[in-house]
């Protein structure tokens, strides 16, 4: 972390105000459930965006990543319009432009910032870079926000900002999570609670299997499914999806006019109970029982939402075939990263069991790592 204060003095002149940190996620159960106001899962993941961060008071805002090859990006008043082309700045520059919207007085920044979440892997390195702009920006200014009301900044930052319709899940995992639990977060009235997740004593792993590719198709999925979903609400006659109770849904489908939609209903619908299911069997201690209902989530995914795609599958099958007690694909699919449940006795031949059916497909070697509930969104320095 000082290394990013070294960073900030060496680009800027000056020492940083500060340096903040806020993590990627991943999600154990609940996708494309926010956005219908349902349930999710969340846990923080040890992999931050750091930001070292000063106050200016002429108006600009100015950002440097360390990881992407180029200079400071300065953003005057006039430049901070939503949707501006700004790259990879815009996230960052969402945020001061979401908080002047609410009324909050930001008069400016620098910010130099870097992360090892990786980018597009699903794993929200975007709700990163945005709750760590936010929560910078709040502490430097003493705005009187919550974590959670910055989580809802950062995803009006990202909504109408850079052009990305996602739902509140991700910034409120890296806001909101704390070490050893996940979130069971209610997407309509934002109800937070930490359920214990310890799953070292239990002589269990969650590993996130990063399949590093990234399907072009995923582009407009994600808005084509959520108006899926929004048309099916309407069809039922319900505000959201929410509304439609696991023992409603058979009589629900028979009302939906297309397969499509029917799809989509039947996932949103089914992945709310298993979130519930998920949240009792972690209640009762019963952890191992959670395998099977992510496997159960991921054929949702595949069959009915239709978000996955082979290399996503390949991991689920390989691992559950393994030995895994269950597995999935988390986030927004097409790609990206899936996790497995798995006693740690069977790491070693699961991890084995993946790279050869990896390699077996001429595909790239996938990138493992274990996920351990983090800390979400705090300062360091
Ligand atoms: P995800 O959030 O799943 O990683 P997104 O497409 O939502 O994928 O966000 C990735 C984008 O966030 C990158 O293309 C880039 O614009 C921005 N980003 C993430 N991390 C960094 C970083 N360290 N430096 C600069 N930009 C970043
Ligand atoms: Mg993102």
């Amino acid at each position: 972390m000082s290394e990013v204060a070294d960073a900030f003095r060496e680009l800027y002149g000056r020492a940083p105000d500060g340096v903040w940190a806020a993590p990627g996620r991943v999600n154990l159960i609940g996708e494309y459930t926010d956005f219908n106001e349902g349930f999710v899962m969340p846990l923080a993941l040890p992999h931050t965006a750091v930001a070292a961060v000063a106050r200016r008071t002429d108006g600009v805002l100015r950002v440097h990543s360390a990881d992407i090859a180029g200079p400071v990006v300065e953003l005057r008043p006039g430049d901070l319009e939503p949707l501006s082309g700004a790259g990879w700045a815009a996230y960052p520059a969402g945020v001061l432009w979401a908080l002047r919207e609410a009324g909050h007085a930001v008069p400016g920044a620098d910010i130099h910032l870097t992360s090892t979440v990786p980018t597009g892997a699903g794993l929200s390195s975007s709700a990163a870079l945005e709750v760590v702009t936010a929560l910078a920006l709040r502490d430097l200014y003493e705005l009187p926000l919550s974590l959670p009301e910055l989580a809802g900044v950062a995803q009006r930052a990202e909504n109408a900002f850079v052009g990305v319709p996602c739902g509140i899940m991700d910034q409120t995992a890296s806001a909101c999570c704390t070490e050893g639990h996940v979130l069971h977060l209610d997407a309509r009235d934002l109800t937070r609670r930490q359920i214990p997740f310890d799953l070292p004593a239990q002589g269990l792993r969650l590993l996130v299997v990063d399949t590093r590719v990234q399907h072009a198709l995923g582009d407009g999925a994600y808005a084509e499914r959520r108006a899926a979903c929004e048309q099916g609400a309407r069809e039922l006659g319900v505000r959201t999806l929410r509304e439609v109770g696991a023992a409603h849904l058979s009589d629900a489908l028979d009302a939906l006019s297309s397969a499509r939609v029917r799809g989509c209903v039947r996932h949103v619908v089914s992945d709310n109970a298993r979130v519930a299911r998920v949240a009792e069997l972690l209640a009762s201690g019963d952890v191992r029982a959670v395998g099977p209902v992510l496997t159960e989530g991921h054929v949702s995914l595949r069959d009915d939402l239709r978000v996955s795609c082979p290399e996503l599958d390949l991991v689920v099958e390989t691992a559950v075939g393994a030995g895994a007690l269950g597995a999935r694909m988390t986030g927004g699919g097409f790609g990206g990263s899936a996790i497995v449940l798995l006693e740690e006795g069977v790491v070693g031949v699961v991890s084995k069991g993946l790279a050869a059916a990896f390699e077996a497909a001429s595909l790239a070697p996938p990138r493992l790592f274990e996920a351990t509930p983090s800390r979400g969104a705090h300062r360091l320095l």
